[in-house]
């Protein structure tokens, strides 16, 4: 374990950061590497070959034989492919080698990458390009350098390269108002994100031991524990010794990455807990979140635990999501989203919250498809994460801000008010302005937004994407309106754009309680769209003013979108087919094995039973006979149901009707026969069972 005094020696060990750069690099080819991170100006191949030597040299001293480039294809996951330094010799020996176009640009083959018909499996060259404002790291003895990926088309294949593409337009949009706003010295904006992860810990030798967590990541069937999580003794709680141990490992880990872990804390469910680094730039962030969830799992397989990132790992207790928290900051320090101490009179925060509002409504569908998966669907709207609507939580110092803003008056503020705690000898501090609204999906916090619909397995990178594609899109229509006026002319101005457009968008905001049925209503009244499914929202995306939103900032292509519309669409009817076929599994080989042992036994006993006691009723033994017997009906039924259907599925070609059937009918079959599952499992006792049950998996860790 680190000592906590090495604790500041030992952060970011593993990093090619800044400060390994400043001090190895020469000047000139510093100050050139730094001038392609913060301009995007193009790397000249003697810079790249001088930065490949010094960080060869750097990667061998660490203990690295190898360098890969590491990129993020469209599967949501990472991918990488290790060549070693090693260049042979005549003489018999190896030299070690790393050149600056190895450094820069990578070959991987890229058929076997889902590119939604972006190109023929025949063409398979794709390249991968160092993105060099997010640092090469050193993890398995490998120097992983963060790539993009594209195809020989130059198409992006990955989910890098349309998120640097969006951080730019919104650095474009801003730094273009914050000009005219009268903040000349700005040259460049970033969106810096810091995504809060949840996450399960359980036994390895129970996870293995399921084969639908196993393949699919979430459990299929399952009686509930008599205990789940109604007394609220988790949230919060004591953190045991053993997980303590995987936290603080995972921590140690995550920080010789120069990863800022900085909370930890158990969630709501049972054996469910919470990682929150502090923010960094988006892209970073996005990086790092990455093998953040790689590590958390890496980690606890050495603790001999599974590390569970699925959005629903079991029904009938809260799942796991990734808090988004996003804001937007200048190159000269300032935070766009903070209100400071004049609202009402801070215009740059005005127009950002005014353009965030607009995005978040005008763009609601988009967005909500941006957190869409198989996995996510299950817990939006589940009464623990967000709804499915997307509406905007600002809070009442902020709700007073805007209604002066409509009524074209004075904002006086709240002024800030102690706290009291009626007992003299605690300290004084004063509240913040604002209550916090745990139901809200999006919710202003002070001095940022806290996206909270991301799911916990994929990857922040569309999320973000779509955000600051869309405030860019809200940025630049303000512009439009404001462009051209100064002075005290451009102050009156500024209100009156800004009036109109919380007129035009005042229907997203919403401070009560996201989760009643009168939001619902209240919703659909106001007509904001209720997307419940990853199909339903589907054809948003390829709308045209979708197509039109992308295209116009060069986020994505026409092309691009298509592809991307394909892949998500293939990607969730096969989660769910494979969530099928496990199910049809487990129940047919592990569940029935269950029934038949302890149904055989009963039988057994209670023939016995009477052959020794004359009268003998049996009755418990014959009630859960029956029970059992009647399950094993619905079970039998429910199989078949799902397995024609599931057949049908198969047979689909156009793919949004797939999707869609996929999750109408296959969906509803699966619950359908796990209804008659777990009516089956909870009577039979644990020791009949060749799987674990929800109360071991769940209340066994120490
Ligand atoms: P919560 O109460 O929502 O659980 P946490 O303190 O756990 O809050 O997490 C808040 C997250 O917001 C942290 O990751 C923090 O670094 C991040 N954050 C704070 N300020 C900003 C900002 N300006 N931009 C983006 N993220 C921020
Ligand atoms: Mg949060």
């Amino acid at each position: 374990m680190v000592e906590a005094g090495k604790l500041t020696e030992e952060y970011g060990c593993l990093v090619f950061n800044d400060k390994i750069m400043r001090e190895r690099l020469p000047k000139d080819i510093y100050k050139a590497v730094h001038k392609t991170i913060e301009q995007g100006t193009h790397l000249e191949l003697d810079v790249a070959n001088t930065v490949a030597a010094v960080m060869k040299e750097w990667a061998i001293e660490n203990g690295a034989t190898h360098f890969t480039h590491w990129f993020q294809p469209m599967t949501g996951l990472t991918a990488e492919k290790h060549d070693s330094f090693i260049s042979p010799m005549d003489d018999g020996t190896v030299i070690m080698e790393f050149s600056g176009k190895e450094l820069v640009k990578g070959e991987p083959d890229a058929s076997s990458f889902p590119s939604g018909g972006l190109r023929a499996t025949f063409e398979a060259r794709g390249y991968t390009a160092w993105d060099p404002s997010s640092p090469a790291f050193i993890k398995d003895g490998s120097l992983y350098i963060p790539t993009a990926f594209c195809s020989y088309g130059g198409e992006a294949l990955d989910k890098k390269t349309p998120l640097l593409r969006s951080m730019e337009a919104l650095s474009k949009e801003a730094v273009k108002m914050l000009h005219l706003l009268g903040y000349e010295d700005v040259k460049r904006v970033s969106t810096t994100i810091g995504s809060e992860q949840e996450y399960f810990l359980i036994d390895k030798d129970f996870y293995k031991m399921r084969k639908d967590l196993l393949f699919t990541g979430r459990t299929l069937i399952g009686a509930p524990a008599s205990k789940g999580q109604e007394m609220e003794d988790h949230y919060f709680g004591v953190i045991k010794p053993k997980v303590s141990a995987y936290m603080h490992d995972l921590d140690e880990e995550l920080w010789k990455l120069g990863i800022p872990a900085k909370t930890k804390h158990n969630e709501v469910a049972p054996s469910q807990h919470e990682l929150a680094p502090v923010f960094e730039t988006a892209n970073i962030a996005v990086d790092h979140n990455q093998l953040t969830m790689e590590v958390m799992k890496k980690v606890a397989d050495k603790h001999n635990y599974a590390c569970l990132l699925h959005e629903k790992p079991f029904e009938g207790i809260n799942g796991s999501g990734k808090h988004n928290n996003w804001s937007v900051c200048t190159d000269t320090g300032m935070n766009l989203l903070d209100p400071g101490k004049k609202p009402g009179e801070n215009i740059p925060f005005l127009v950002f919250l005014m353009a965030v509002i607009a995005a978040v409504d005008e763009y609601a569908p988009i967005l909500r498809l941006s957190v869409a998966s198989a996995g996510n669907d299950h817990r939006l709207g589940g009464n623990e994460a967000p709804p499915a609507i997307i509406s905007i939580f600002v809070g009442d110092e902020l709700a007073g801000v805007l209604k002066s803003i409509e009524e074209g008056t004075d904002y006086q503020g709240q002024g800030k008010v102690q706290m009291a705690m009626g007992a003299t000898v605690l300290p004084h501090f004063t509240k913040d302005n604002t209550d916090r609204n745990r139901t809200s999906p999006f919710a202003f916090t002070g001095n940022k937004f806290e996206f909270r619909m991301p799911g916990s397995a994929v990857s922040v990178a569309n999320a973000n994407i779509v955000l600051n594609t869309a405030v860019a899109e809200e940025i630049s229509k303000i512009y439009e309106k404001l462009s051209g006026f100064s002075g005290k002319e451009l102050e009156s101005k500024v209100m009156e754009v800004l009036r109109e457009v919380l007129d035009a968008h005042k229907k997203v905001l919403f401070n009560g309680n996201g989760y009643t049925d009168e939001w619902v209503a209240e919703a659909e009244k106001r007509g904001l769209p209720n997307l419940k499914s990853l199909p339903d929202a589907m054809p948003y995306w390829i709308s045209d003013e979708s197509v039109e939103l992308f295209t116009k900032h060069q986020i994505f292509t026409k092309e691009e979108i298509h592809s991307r519309y394909e892949i998500l669409l293939e990607n969730y009817s096969k989660s769910i087919h494979i969530e099928s076929l496990t199910m049809q599994e487990m129940v047919r080989k592990d569940l029935t094995e269950g029934i038949i042992a302890y149904e055989k036994d009963l039988t057994k006993e209670m023939i016995q039973k009477k052959s020794v006691l004359e009268g003998a009723g049996c009755a418990l033994e014959s009630e859960i006979l029956k029970t059992l017997d009647d399950a094993s009906a619905g079970i039998s039924t429910g199989l078949k149901k799902l397995y024609d259907d599931t057949k049908k599925a198969e047979e689909m070609e156009d793919i949004l009707r797939q999707a869609s059937y996929y999750k109408e009918t296959i969906l509803e079959d699966m619950d359908e026969l796990r209804k008659h599952a777990d009516k089956a499992e909870a009577l039979i006792p644990d020791k009949y069972l060749s799987y674990p049950t929800y109360g071991q998996m769940l209340f066994s860790l120490r």
